[in-house]
């Protein structure tokens, strides 16, 4: 059972826009709103007035434009794939060009329909991932007729190491960016995810675009979270019974038995997210109940030998994430970032939104 709190996420939205001031706050709900629902997530921070959205494919903006309707901007970040250009615009989505010939395709695009459409100039101000290298950059401001046709929305970048404050390559990269936005037309600019709000307001320019602090992961590692807690993860218990010593349990018997324990397994395993390697404990009223052998693909065996006898039956419930145990601490516990937790959650769940 996944419960997804939606007034979580609002609130996180609050929050964010009250720490941007003047600036604008976007929401980015590519992948599926971090696996959390894209539309079910849009229509809530469309109620908290959040009215321009970030999606990674066309596919999943024409998705969500069908559930929003016509207003909202809706950009493409990967940008246009080639051949799905008419389709797009037809949808009103704007494409992040990330390179001159991304930016050509969606040209000839807007040519072929005879109207103007809008665009979004992605710059590599350092991460050396997306976005129009600097002699791009530079051949683009030599030439206005590279724009022809284009309604230039937002001038972008995106940084690298802004999850780390002390990152000499933050500052760098918006020195970069100050450079590059300087040669392009005047425009909005936008160059903070969720960290980089945090790295104070020289780095919130016109528009922010968070994702991971909306769905609770914290965007400042090392310190408190800001951000409320989204996810609530439990998983029913389907078998309980005493184990004998000294036996092996689980595939491969990596784990022994030192004396007779108590042991549950519950219905969650790797093919629903959770990674083998995230041996972590499952929580009931609020007592930790240890993982014991390995992680199978559909069931997980935990021992309960903590809790009083009876208190836990088939059929009850186990906490995975929630309040004893954050997204970010099964992220530690899997050698990963919050960001695969959520993204990798299968869709076996029972998902509740509330
Ligand atoms: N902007 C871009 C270009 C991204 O790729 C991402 C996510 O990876 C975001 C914004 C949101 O980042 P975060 O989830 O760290 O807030």
């Amino acid at each position: 059972m996944l419960h997804i709190d939606l007034g979580a996420v609002r609130e996180n939205y609050r929050r964010l826009k009250e720490r941007l001031g003047a600036t604008r706050c976007a929401g980015v709900v590519k992948a599926d709103a971090y696996g959390l629902g894209a539309v079910q997530v849009a229509k809530a921070l469309a109620r908290e007035g959040c009215d321009t959205f970030f999606v990674a494919h066309a596919g999943e903006g024409l998705a969500l434009r069908a559930v929003l309707g016509r207003e909202p901007a809706i950009y493409v970040l990967n940008g246009t794939a080639p051949g799905a250009e008419a389709e797009a615009a037809a949808a009103g989505l704007t494409t992040v060009a990330n390179s001159l010939e991304q930016l050509a395709a969606w040209r000839a695009a807007a040519r072929k329909l005879d109207r103007k459409l809008p665009a979004a100039l992605q710059v590599d101000s350092g991460m050396s991932r997306l976005g129009m290298m600097p002699s791009e950059v530079e051949t683009l401001a030599a030439d206005a007729g590279l724009l022809d046709g284009l309604d230039v929305k937002l001038v972008m970048s995106h940084l690298a190491c802004a999850d780390e404050p002390e990152h000499p390559a933050n500052a760098l990269q918006k020195k970069n960016f100050d450079r590059l936005r300087a040669m392009l037309p005047a425009a909005p600019v936008s160059l903070a995810n969720s960290s980089g709000i945090f790295l104070g307001t020289d780095y919130h320019y016109d528009l922010a675009r968070p994702g991971a602090a909306l769905y609770g992961i914290n965007p400042t590692p090392g310190h408190a979270n800001p951000m409320r807690e989204v996810v609530r993860l439990e998983a029913k218990v389907i078998q309980i019974r005493t184990l004998e010593g000294d036996i092996g349990v689980g595939y491969g018997h990596t784990y022994r038995t030192a004396g007779p324990l108590r042991a549950a397994t519950i219905s969650l395993g790797y093919a629903d997210g959770w990674h083998r390697r995230a041996a972590a404990g499952a929580y009931f009223n609020g007592v930790r109940l240890p993982f014991i052998g390995r992680v199978s693909m559909d069931s997980i065996i935990i021992d309960i030998s903590a809790l009083p006898e009876e208190a836990l039956k088939a059929g009850d419930l186990v906490e995975l994430i929630g309040s004893h145990q954050a997204v970010d601490d099964v992220a530690g516990h899997a050698g990963t970032i919050g960001y695969e937790v959520l993204t990798g959650l299968g869709h076996r769940f029972h998902r509740i939104y509330e």
